[in-house]
Formats: C-alpha cells, sequence, structure tokens
C-alpha cells in the first residue's frame, strides 16, 4: 500500500501555489546584478565612457574582446581625455559573462545588462560591433532583431553592478561610487548588504498603515520611529560625493 502514499502526495501539490511559470512566454523578475550581455556607457553630456585602454580586453579569460583606441579629434572629442575606442568587438560564441572587463574598466564604460535571451544564426551576428553595444542617445541599449527585451531588462545596467565598486566596501556605504550617465544622472548610492530591500520597505510601510488606521497613537509612534532609522542609514556617508565620482568617471 506503500505507493498510494505518493499518489497522496502527488494529489496535495494540486492544492498548493505554483511555482512554476511558462517561460519564456512569460519572464520572472531577475536580479539585480545579473550578468547579462554588454553595453558600453555614455556620460550624461552624451560622450562615450570608453577611452580604448584595452584594460577589459587584457582581462578577458575567453579573449573575446576587441578593442582599438585612438586619438581624439581636438575639433569633435568622442570621449573626455586623450582617446576613445575606435573599435570595439565582444564575440559571444566565447563570452562567460564573468564580467571581469566590467571590473577592470577604469571608466565604468562597460557594464552589462540582464538580458540573456538573445541568439543568432551567423557569426556576423555573434560578433557585437562598437556601434550596437553602445546605449542609444536616450542611454538605453539598442534592442536588436535576435534579441527578446521585455520591460525590465534594461534596468540598471549602470557602473554600480559591479561586485568590487568601492561601494562594495562597507566605508562607501551610502555614497555614490560611479559618474552620471546618460538616461540615468547619479544614480542613488547601495545601502550595504543588511539595509532593508525595497520589499522589506514596502511591507513595513504597510503594516505601519494598518497599526495606523487600528490602534490610533500607538501605530503612530511606531510608524515614526522606523522611519527616522531608515533616514539615519540613508544619510549616511552622504557627503562629498562629487570629487570622488568625477575622479572616478575622467580618471
Ligand atoms: S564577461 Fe568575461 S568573458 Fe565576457 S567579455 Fe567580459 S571578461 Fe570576457
Ligand atoms: S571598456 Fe573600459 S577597460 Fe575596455 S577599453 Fe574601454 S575604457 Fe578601457
Amino acid at each position: 500500500m506503500g505507493y498510494l502514499d505518493g499518489f497522496g502526495l502527488t494529489f496535495m501539490k494540486l492544492f498548493e501555489e505554483t511555482v512554476t511559470t511558462s517561460y519564456p512566454d512569460e519572464k520572472r523578475p531577475k536580479p539585480e546584478r545579473m550578468h547579462g550581455r554588454h553595453v558600453l556607457n555614455r556620460y550624461e553630456d552624451g560622450m562615450e565612457k570608453c577611452i580604448g585602454c584595452e584594460l577589459c580586453a587584457g582581462v578577458c579569460p575567453a579573449k573575446c574582446i576587441y578593442v582599438r583606441g585612438e586619438d581624439n579629434p581636438p575639433e569633435a572629442p568622442v570621449s573626455p581625455g586623450e582617446r576613445f575606442g575606435f573599435i570595439y568587438e565582444i564575440n559571444y560564441l566565447r563570452c562567460i559573462h564573468c564580467d571581469l572587463c566590467v571590473e577592470a574598466c577604469p571608466t565604468q564604460a562597460i557594464t552589462e545588462t540582464k538580458m540573456f535571451e538573445f541568439s543568432f544564426t551567423s557569426r556576423e551576428d555573434a560578433i557585437y560591433t562598437k556601434d550596437e553595444l553602445v546605449v542609444g542617445d536616450d542611454g538605453q541599449p539598442k534592442h536588436l532583431p535576435w534579441e527578446d527585451w521585455r520591460p525590465g531588462d534594461d534596468e540598471h545596467t549602470s557602473a554600480w553592478m559591479r561586485a568590487t565598486s568601492p561601494s562594495g566596501d562597507v566605508r562607501y556605504v551610502g555614497r555614490v561610487g560611479w559618474a552620471g550617465e546618460l538616461g540615468y544622472g547619479v544614480r542613488a548610492p547601495e545601502l550595504g548588504q543588511t539595509a532593508p530591500s525595497a520589499e522589506e520597505l514596502a511591507a513595513a510601510a504597510k503594516a505601519a498603515a494598518h497599526d495606523d488606521h487600528g490602534h490610533g497613537g500607538h501605530g503612530h509612534d511606531d510608524h515614526h520611529d522606523h522611519g527616522d532609522h531608515s533616514h539615519d542609514d540613508h544619510d549616511h556617508g552622504d557627503h562629498d560625493h562629487g570629487d570622488h565620482d568625477h575622479e572616478a568617471a575622467h580618471g
């Protein structure tokens, strides 16, 4: 009769919440630091961040980046400083999305989106060129015909995705550690791993609102206390960001 227990277990599962989704028709939200296909970022004034230094190509374990730098034309510079990335290619037949190129880049020029749903039928399409990688005039990644972009796939493409950026150091929690970028401006700083998540903050606000409604003055006091705590966390080290940022950006 033991096998009937198995049927019973299967039957009981029919009444539990379904955790599978109809992928690819339905995509689940992706983690903020997911490694997808790259973009080459631009500053808020539209200039390219890449200076053609080739550090990304040098560090790439799969040898899939090809970069050539060239002197900026004085009358129409492409990037701040002396040089810019004249040729930039990534071979996605080789890339393992380790993000070492992102970590190595001194100007936060190369970062990754959360887009990994792309496939191609030719070698030419698999090798992304600079034109395809540089963000558009709205700061958003270009959407290529063989890529399946959905809302949210192009969020959080900027330098703050770097695992070893200064903001990965606890002393930099709450301080911006990256340059502003086209379409986004200067992004808000990270709050550290122990900071409450957006979901936790939303749940706390909801609970506080419920307490206010049901218990009058008692709920209000609780809400006030929590608000002060978060505010302090957020303000920590909020000063002197501009200098650090500017140095990081323009080297
Ligand atoms: S993610 Fe890794 S493998 Fe891909 S281009 Fe960057 S360094 Fe190379
Ligand atoms: S993407 Fe960054 S590391 Fe690579 S060549 Fe450009 S500036 Fe240098």
